[in-house]
């Protein structure tokens, strides 16, 4: 094992006192992924407080060849933010960089650091009388790094886009340890490649972000929240359908969950209430958003929606939330459906796609061969049909021993929904990335063409492998140079 001595001490030089620890203690909460199914080790926790500091770490780092992982507030769902098990690596949290450098209340922008929390700046966007429209249950832990670093989705997406959509600037400190400067929002720039896009979504694996311009759009003057019962999940997408032709740029979010995910969020969350009276096979959370110009009849637009909705025979049951209160309620049982099923037991988790029509076939074939194949598993869908991606969750049979279940059963699972995918012609990371859980999996189903597009890119920009080695970006076949 070489000596990290002289790379630690050098470390500790630049970052200062609180910049550097290797306590175990304050190191362990950040070690194992969200989902709780990846441990690691590090060498040492950095936490540099400006983007001076991370490009000279950066560089030390390629000096001493060590290692980089990326963290900010480790809610990603792929285990791209934990090391593996050598402790070889430094872990690389941007949670101290957290200040929202300039707001544009005019401009409608803001730059905001790695570390600033998605709550943070909804927050800050609201007091200036604007919104950041994307958000997510993890949104009290999920920073701007890691937000366009996994290119995050969420609730949104149907009306406003992923993280993609919201970046128009990105500063980033590269593996040589150089800062790639392009913070102004440009909304036309044909100097050949985007750097920026390359950087969006690449997990850590081509640069650490250290702020990003980002876009808001005016604060919603009003919205309506509406709860609507389904038979099933095709009647669900026609339901889609129909919104889509009727409430217009309106429609915000439109996502959907089965009776039974809804009897496990009621049984965990405190206070919870259904929002129907009776059952249904499915339900949809949709939500109807206005800005100023357009806030005084969406009350009465939702009404009609809803009436024409009952009459034409597309709804079994519906309610729109008569308050905000019920309107939070309402959002809070739908960001409720992951914590719920983590405290229930045992699951493994896919993140998929496939074009929105094919949605409800896909999940009916998903579902009947995965329960035939395992007996005792339970298969559920949820979340964003408007985006045609599902979370499809298969929760293990009572009793088993978790990790031996995950690493066996679940694993043959998890290839068996992910062989289904590809033949619907979907994708196996809608929206979570790859990081380390899906690494194996992209690489076994995805199009060699781009998967060697995808490693000569890793090749150019982190010539020496340093940045987030291990995830997303598969290894070359053997006797293959990429
Ligand atoms: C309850 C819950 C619900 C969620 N719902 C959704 C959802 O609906 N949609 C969705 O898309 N996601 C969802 N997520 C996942 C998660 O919030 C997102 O993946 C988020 O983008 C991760 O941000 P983070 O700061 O926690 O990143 P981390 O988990 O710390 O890191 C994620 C990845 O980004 C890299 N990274 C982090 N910061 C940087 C940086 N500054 N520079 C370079 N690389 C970096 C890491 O190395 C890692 O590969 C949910 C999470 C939770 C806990």
């Amino acid at each position: 094992m070489q000596d990290r001595g002289p790379f630690l001490e050098a470390a500790a030089a630049i970052l200062g006192q609180r910049g550097l620890t290797y306590d175990p203690e304050l190191m362990q909460p950040w070690l194992t992924d969200w989902r709780g199914r990846f441990t690691g080790q590090a060498l040492a926790m950095a936490s540099p407080a400006s983007t001076a500091e991370v490009a000279a770490l950066v560089r030390l780092c390629a000096e001493h060849r060590v290692p980089i992982v990326p963290q900010g507030g480790n809610s990603g769902m792929s285990g791209g933010a934990t090391p593996d098990g050598s402790g070889s690596a430094l872990l690389l949290s941007l949670r101290r960089m957290d200040r929202i450098r300039m707001f544009a209340p005019a401009a409608r922008e803001a730059v905001c650091e790695a570390g600033v929390v998605l709550q943070t700046l909804h927050s800050a966007a609201e007091a200036q009388n604007l919104r950041f429209p994307l958000t997510l249950g993890g949104k009290g832990s999920a920073t701007v790094g890691g937000l366009v670093s996994t290119n995050a989705g969420g609730t949104q997406v149907l009306r406003h886009g992923s993280m993609r959509a919201q970046v128009m600037g990105i500063e980033a400190v590269l593996a040589d340890g150089s800062v790639f400067s392009a913070l102004t929002p440009l909304k036309k720039d044909n100097r050949g490649f985007d750097l920026k896009q390359l950087l969006i979504g690449s997990e850590g694996t081509l640069g650490i972000v250290t702020a990003a311009t980002l876009r808001l759009v005016p604060a919603l003057a009003a919205r309506a929240v509406l709860w609507v019962g389904v038979p099933t999940l095709a009647a669900a997408r026609e339901l889609l359908l129909f919104c889509e032709e009727n409430a217009g740029d309106a429609l915000e979010g439109f996502e959907v969950l089965a009776q039974d995910t809804l009897e496990d969020v009621l049984a965990y969350l405190p206070g919870a209430r259904a929002p129907l009276s009776g059952a249904h096979g499915w339900h949809a959370l949709i939500e109807l958003a206005a800005d100023h110009a357009a806030a005084d009849d969406l009350p009465d637009r939702a009404e009609s929606l809803l009436s024409r909705a009952f009459e034409l025979g597309r709804v079994e049951d519906a309610t729109i939330a008569a308050s905000e209160t019920q309107a939070e309620a309402f959002w809070a049982i739908r960001e409720a459906i992951a914590p719920a099923e983590r405290a229930r037991g045992p699951a493994v988790q896919h993140d998929l796609s496939v074009p929105v029509d094919r949605m409800p076939g896909f999940v009916a074939d998903a579902v009947d061969q995965v329960e035939r194949a395992w007996p005792g598993t339970h298969a559920v869908a949820f979340g964003h049909l408007g985006d045609g991606n599902v979370h499809f969750h298969v929760i293990a049979p009572p009793g088993v021993d978790a990790g031996e279940w995950q690493a066996g059963p679940g694993k043959a699972i998890s290839r068996q929904v992910h062989d289904l995918v590809t033949r619907w012609e979907g994708s196996i990371s809608a929206e979570h990335g790859i990081g380390q859980l899906k690494r194996d999996e992209l690489s076994r189903l995805g199009d060699p063409v781009a998967l060697s597009v995808l490693r000569s890119v890793k090749q150019a920009l982190d010539p020496l492998g340093l940045l987030n080695p291990g995830k997303l970006v598969p290894l070359a076949p053997a006797g293959h140079n990429p």
